[in-house]
């Protein structure tokens, strides 16, 4: 490596979702990166942002709150996403923070969403996490919920945009990929939020228009 700064890690990655797009014929275009930056402070960000990032994930409604004014105050065209869980508790505060949110995962916090969205007149866009895996102790609806959850956000009016899945941990992702799509196009979703940094690239050629890269860009978190 001649120079691991955060441009040529940013030109990597790019580089890499590039290249999956193509492999499956599509367009790279059609891929946001999401660079997540949990744990990480504002100058570990800024060299991202100054090479051309604009597009972040943060985890916590609180981490965010504290970290993001001041760099959307210097770079106005940032998006901000919260790729983690929510407490209904908190909805006020991540429609105020964030412009997308990818975890939204049972009936309390569609209401809670669509209550924090009308007093605010602010209206993220909104992935359902689904627990791909059917694992106990994850987020994200069961998928046999998904059908009802996905009634509740549209009898709701939440602008839900696609679906969005962490698969198991240690196991080959493809097929969780592959099912989250066929459920996304069952739901006639568009979108999907898939590929975090060891797998971004299978998710990509399974059609993610999302992907959560954290560790790839910033390095391992403390
Ligand atoms: C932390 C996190 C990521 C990024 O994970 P990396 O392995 O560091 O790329 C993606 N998605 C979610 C939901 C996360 O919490």
């Amino acid at each position: 490596m001649p120079s691991d700064t955060a441009a040529t890690r940013l030109a990597s990655i790019r580089d890499r979702i590039a290249r999956a797009a193509r492999l499956a014929d599509r367009e790279p275009s059609e891929v946001t990166l999401v660079a997540v930056s949990k744990t990480h402070d504002a100058d570990a960000i800024r060299p991202l942002i100054a090479a051309g990032q604009r597009v972040f994930g943060e985890n916590r409604v609180q981490e965010a709150m504290a970290k993001w004014p001041d760099l959307r105050a210097e770079t106005p065209d940032l998006v901000l996403h919260l790729v983690g869980q929510l407490q209904s508790n908190k909805a006020r505060e991540a429609v105020e923070t964030f412009d997308v949110i990818h975890a939204v995962d049972r009936p309390s916090l569609v209401t809670a969403l669509a209550r924090a969205m009308a007093e605010s007149g602010r209206r993220p866009d909104c992935f359902i996490q689904v627990n791909i895996g059917d694992e106990p102790q994850k987020g994200g609806c069961a998928v046999n919920a998904l059908p009802d959850l996905l009634a509740a956000v549209r009898a709701a009016d939440l602008p839900v945009i696609g679906l969005m899945a962490v698969p198991p941990a240690g196991l080959e992702p493809a097929p969780y990929f592959a099912l989250l799509a066929k459920l996304a196009r069952d739901s006639g979703l568009p979108g999907l939020s898939i590929g975090m940094s060891d797998d971004f690239e299978t998710a990509v050629t399974l059609g993610a228009t999302h992907v959560r890269v954290g560790t790839a860009l910033f390095g391992a978190r403390a």
